[in-house]
C-alpha cells in the first residue's frame, strides 16, 4: 500500500479507468457484466439496437434511470473527485453510464459508453428529459418523426462515440500512471486502453475484486473493495482531516 501511495503521489499525469465494479459498491445493480437476468430476460438482447421501441427496452431503461435516484456515489467516487481537485488526477475514463463520478464532483469525465442524464429520439436526435418514459412519452413528439426515444448510450453492437473514444485515447497517451478500477477488462475496445497504457510505458495499477486477463501488464494488482483501497489512499495523501470530511459527505 505504501508503494502504491508513493506511485500515485509521484505521478505527473494520473488517469483513472472505471467500470461497473465502481458503482456496484454503491449498491447499483450491474446487468451488463454479471450475466444476470432481468425479469427472466437476457439484458444483452434488451440493450441492443434491435430492441429499441419494444416494451422491454422502455421498461428496462426506465428502471435503470430510476435506479440512479435510489443509489448514490460512494466514497471511492468522492476520493477520485478530491484527487482531481488536488491536481493529482487528470481525468476519469468510465464505462459506466450512471453519472456518479460527476455527482461526486469529478470535472473531467469521459463517458465512453454514454449516459442516462436525458433521452434522445432514435431518429432525429432531439433531446427529451430522462423522466419522459415515466411520463408515458416513449416516442418523438415531432409529427413527422414519431420514432422511439432511447438513452444516449452505446448499446451492444453499436460503435463507440468517436469523440469520446479519441479523448480517452489522448488521455491514456498523456498518462504516466493509470489506475484501473472495477472492471474485469473483458470488454473491448475499453480493455485496449490498458494495453495502450502498457505500450506507452505507463505504470498500471489494477483494483478489482477478481483477476483480469490483463493482470500481467500491471505493476500493482489489488483484489479488494475499491472504496476501502481508495479510502486508505486518500487518508494518507489528503490527510486525516480532509478524509474525515469526505466520509461525512457520504456514508455509502
Ligand atoms: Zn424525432
Amino acid at each position: 500500500m505504501k508503494e502504491l501511495i508513493q506511485l500515485i503521489q509521484n505521478s505527473n499525469y494520473l488517469v483513472a479507468l472505471t467500470g461497473a465494479g465502481m458503482s456496484t459498491e454503491s449498491g447499483l445493480p450491474d446487468f451488463r457484466s454479471q450475466g444476470g437476468l432481468w425479469c427472466g430476460k437476457n439484458p444483452y438482447e434488451i440493450a441492443s439496437p434491435q430492441a429499441i421501441g419494444t416494451d422491454d427496452f422502455f421498461e428496462f431503461y426506465q428502471m435503470r434511470i430510476e435506479d440512479l435516484l435510489k443509489y448514490k456515489p460512494n466514497i471511492g467516487h468522492y476520493v477520485l473527485a478530491e484527487l482531481e481537485k488536488e491536481g493529482i488526477l487528470k481525468a476519469v475514463l468510465t464505462q459506466n453510464i450512471d453519472g456518479f463520478h460527476q455527482r461526486a464532483g469529478s470535472q473531467r469525465v469521459i463517458e465512453i459508453h454514454g449516459h442516462l442524464r436525458y433521452l434522445v429520439c432514435s431518429r432525429c436526435g432531439k433531446e427529451y428529459p430522462a423522466t419522459s418514459y415515466r411520463e408515458n412519452t416513449y416516442y418523438c413528439t415531432d409529427e413527422n418523426c414519431k420514432a422511439p426515444l432511447r438513452p444516449p448510450i452505446v448499446l451492444f453492437g453499436e460503435p463507440l462515440d468517436s469523440n469520446a473514444w479519441n479523448s480517452a485515447v489522448q488521455e491514456v497517451e498523456q498518462a504516466d500512471t493509470v489506475l484501473v478500477m472495477g472492471t474485469s477488462l473483458q470488454v473491448y475496445p475499453f480493455a485496449g486502453l490498458v494495453e495502450l497504457a502498457h505500450e506507452t510505458g505507463s505504470k498500471i495499477i489494477i483494483i478489482n475484486k477478481t483477476s483480469t486477463p490483463l493482470d500481467h501488464l500491471a505493476d500493482h494488482i489489488i483484489h479488494e473493495s475499491i472504496g476501502k483501497v481508495l479510502s486508505e489512499m486518500a487518508e494518507s495523501i489528503l490527510g486525516t482531516d480532509r478524509f474525515t470530511h469526505l466520509k461525512e459527505h457520504n456514508q455509502g
